[in-house]
């Protein structure tokens, strides 16, 4: 059996372009471009103004089928697909995500694509790229810090301290940090309270930075932050305790897309990276906008399934930002597929037509969402080497029953070239499908029918069930002006519905919602169902225990 080469060995070996040069592909100005280091540089927003009136570059989403541990490889054909139509002599740019600690410590390892089609350099963008996420962590503590700080100097603004929303946060899978207590030692040591943290990936303040168009929208969105009730059970924000401003500085220069390249030199801005089961799930607006700007063509990812990602990039970011998205492409895996079908991890390298077919439905859904946005798509089936040609013939063969169009693709182990199929497909449903794009639902309808909406139209649920805590917060968002605001769904990636162990396409399930929150710094509502974490825990044989680094100083074991 041939020994396949890691991520990192793949990425080790790249000889990579300086990223002046990678600019210049770009026709950058030299004083758009801010190195840090030789390959990595943060890219100044008054592009945006220089090329105000050029027009914006297609965007093209891609999305998978319901995760499972057998891995989709998303990122993986994102990063391989924008090398194709590079390859194709198309002006193209990567928008991708920036990688959380957390999982990169945890279980996931990195997240910047992996074999032949990966972002670089993978070491320092998986840990601490060009500390944007460092940043936005301070950002969060230092306004937990003035909000104790208000309270411990007389509580002008007469905030109940038990009910402070506002969570600190840190960028790793901490349980010990889920619940703690604040403020002990003393009269002189703060107000005692209950407080707790968030990975910084699914801090409201990532949600807020993602989705400003710019340094204004910036502030005035950080000042709408609710982070307390006062004794009146009115809402308390960033704008009463008034440090919107020194939020915004602490974040001015995160706040620069990051330009990086691929194996093969695409160029690639990676920026922004909030969680798709409790935030929205896609890298910043301002990275997607500037990319639109930069190329003729922008690939894009969501996290999770398309009833995580790709629902909240079409009814938040899409809808928010002004993007028309010009085609989506579908991720699917014979592995997964085989999982959904009711294969356990273990007897995944077994070939097994029948699950395969059962598990198809979980596609076929998919397949509705996308539709039902009135968007054209590509299924790309991501080729693992375990899979048996006629797994795949199966798999090929249900695609072109139904006419929908599909690619094998072979980019983890080819980079561009298996990916020129996909491309060329893509490229041809831009130019030839019918795009009737549309978000589901009026911002301005009722709360509980956007959720229904959601529910129905995306997971396949019959109906949706609110808590009375549910219910009571629903009544009062809406007294309180909240009820004309995108939801932003917190559920679990796994099964469409919000049961966990519910694989394929379940039917005939009821959604609970069981708590709203409001994020109205961010501009939306999340609904809560099942139990969404938004402070993982590690689990027993952390990724971490595979990292080193070698005597020439070099990472080992980041995937
Ligand atoms: P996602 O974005 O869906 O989470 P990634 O693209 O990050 O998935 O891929 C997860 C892991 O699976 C990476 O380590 C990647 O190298 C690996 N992978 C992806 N596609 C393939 C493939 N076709 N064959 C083998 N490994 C793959």
């Amino acid at each position: 059996t041939t020994k396949w080469k890691t991520d990192l060995e793949i990425a080790q070996e790249t000889k990579l372009k300086r990223i002046q040069e990678v600019a210049n592909d770009l026709d950058l100005l030299e004083e758009e471009l801010e190195p840090y280091g030789h390959y990595k540089a943060k890219i100044s927003l008054d592009v945006m103004q220089r090329l105000a009136t050029k027009q914006d570059g297609n965007v093209i989403l891609v999305t998978a089928i319901n995760p499972t541990p057998a891995g989709e490889g998303k990122s993986t054909v994102t990063v391989g697909l924008g090398q194709a139509l590079h390859q194709l002599g198309k002006k193209v740019i990567i928008a991708m995500r920036e990688p959380s600690l957390g999982p990169t410590m945890g279980v996931k390892g990195g997240a910047t694509g992996g074999g032949y089609s990966q972002v670089l350099p993978m070491d320092e963008i998986n840990l601490h790229f060009t500390g944007d996420l460092h940043a936005i962590t301070t950002a969060t503590n230092a306004l937990a810090a003035f909000i104790d700080n208000h309270i411990h100097h007389g509580n002008e603004l007469r905030i109940d301290v038990r009910r402070i929303v506002w969570k600190r946060a840190v960028d790793l899978n901490d349980r010990a940090l889920r619940h703690v207590v604040v403020g002990l030692g003393g009269s002189t040591q703060g107000v005692p309270r209950e407080d707790g943290f968030d990975i910084t990936v699914a801090s409201e303040m990532m949600a807020v930075f993602c989705l400003a168009h710019d340094l204004q929208d910036l502030k005035k969105r950080l000042s709408c932050i609710v982070v307390a009730y006062n004794v009146d059970n009115k809402p308390v924000t960033v704008g009463d305790l008034g440090v919107e401003g020194a939020l915004t500085l602490l974040l001015k220069d995160a706040f620069k897309p990051n330009l990086v390249q691929t194996v093969e030199h695409t160029p690639a801005l990676v920026h922004g990276g909030p969680f798709a089961n409790i935030a929205h799930g896609c890298n910043s607006v301002i990275a997607t906008k500037m990319a639109q700007k930069l190329g003729d063509y922008v690939v894009t990812e969501a996290g999770f399934g398309a009833d995580l990602g790709a629902e909240k990039f079409f009814n938040i970011k899409a809808r928010l930002a002004g993007i028309q998205p010009a085609a989506v492409v579908i991720v699917a895996t014979i592995r997964a597929l085989k999982m959904h079908g009711g294969v356990s991890k273990q007897e995944l390298q077994n070939e097994n037509v029948t699950a395969l077919q059962a598990g198809l439905s979980n596609l076929q859904k998919h397949i509705e969402t996308i539709q039902a946005f009135g968007l054209p798509f590509v299924v790309a089936v991501n080729r693992f080497v375990t899979d048996t040609e006629k797994e795949i013939a199966t798999l090929i063969q249900f695609c072109e029953q139904h006419h929908y169009p599909v690619a094998l693709t072979e980019v983890w182990e080819k980079g561009g070239q298996g990916g020129i199929d996909l491309a060329e497909k893509v490229l041809d449903i831009i130019e030839n499908g019918t795009n009737r794009f549309a978000p589901l639902y009026d911002v301005n309808e009722p709360i509980p029918d956007k959720i229904r909406k959601i529910a129905r139209i995306v997971y396949g649920a019959k109906d949706v069930q609110f808590t009375s805590k549910a219910q009571k917060q629903i009544d009062q968002f809406t007294e309180l002006g909240w009820d004309r605001l995108p939801i932003c769904m917190a559920k679990t990636q796994y099964s469409l519905s919000d049961d966990p162990a519910k694989l394929g396409r379940p039917t005939d399930f009821t959604i609970t919602v069981r708590e709203l929150k409001p994020s109205i710094g961010a501009g939306f509502l999340v609904a809560l169902t099942g139990d969404v974490m938004t402070m993982p825990g590690l689990p027993k044989h952390p990724a971490a225990l595979n990292m080193d680094i070698d005597e020439h100083g070099n990472a080992v074991g980041l995937f």
